[in-house]
């Protein structure tokens, strides 16, 4: 499970760091960074059943079906638990949103999450590729270029 604190200001520090089996995650926090520093991405906000149907749309996609080993389907869960935290949780095939997650912009990171395989750094350059890659399908060209630029600036790897 990785779960992602993303408020606006600070960063909380992800619960899981470090996995059996993966890279050390050494760029987690300037991904998050460049994320932050992008003016709001569509900063539309979801309700449940609109954030799950963006997410299956991406899951029937042929983009999302070409790349091996991803779930058929997963399920949006509305985190009330643990509300400071929004996270993929892999082994089940969810994601878990806080009240401040249902933006394209954390939805999109969750997502990226199973699109990367082990030995693979939970944000590393693998992670970044995909999370541009959903942008430009999801989101377009532009707000795609933006988060490229802001990963340029943060000296995070993409590719
Ligand atoms: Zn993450």
């Amino acid at each position: 499970m990785i779960a992602h604190a993303i408020p606006y200001s600070n960063l909380l520090t992800d619960a899981s760091s470090t996995q059996w089996g993966r890279q050390r995650d050494a760029q987690r926090k300037r991904v998050y960074d460049s994320e932050h520093s992008i003016k709001s991405t569509k900063a539309k906000t979801f309700s449940l059943r609109a954030a799950q149907a963006l997410v299956d749309r991406i899951t029937d996609s042929d983009y999302w079906q070409l790349i091996p080993n991803t779930p058929q389907s997963i399920r949006v869960i509305h985190s009330t638990r643990a509300f400071r935290f929004s996270r993929a949780h892999l082994s089940k095939d969810e994601i878990h949103l806080a009240y401040w997650g249902f933006t394209y912009k954390t939805i999109l990171h969750e997502l990226a999450h199973f699109l990367v395989p082990e030995p693979h750094a939970h944000h590393g350059t693998v992670f970044c590729a995909r999370l541009l890659q959903l942008y430009t399908i999801i989101l377009g060209t532009r707000c795609a270029a933006r988060l490229r630029l802001s990963f340029d600036l943060n000296r995070v790897t993409y590719k």
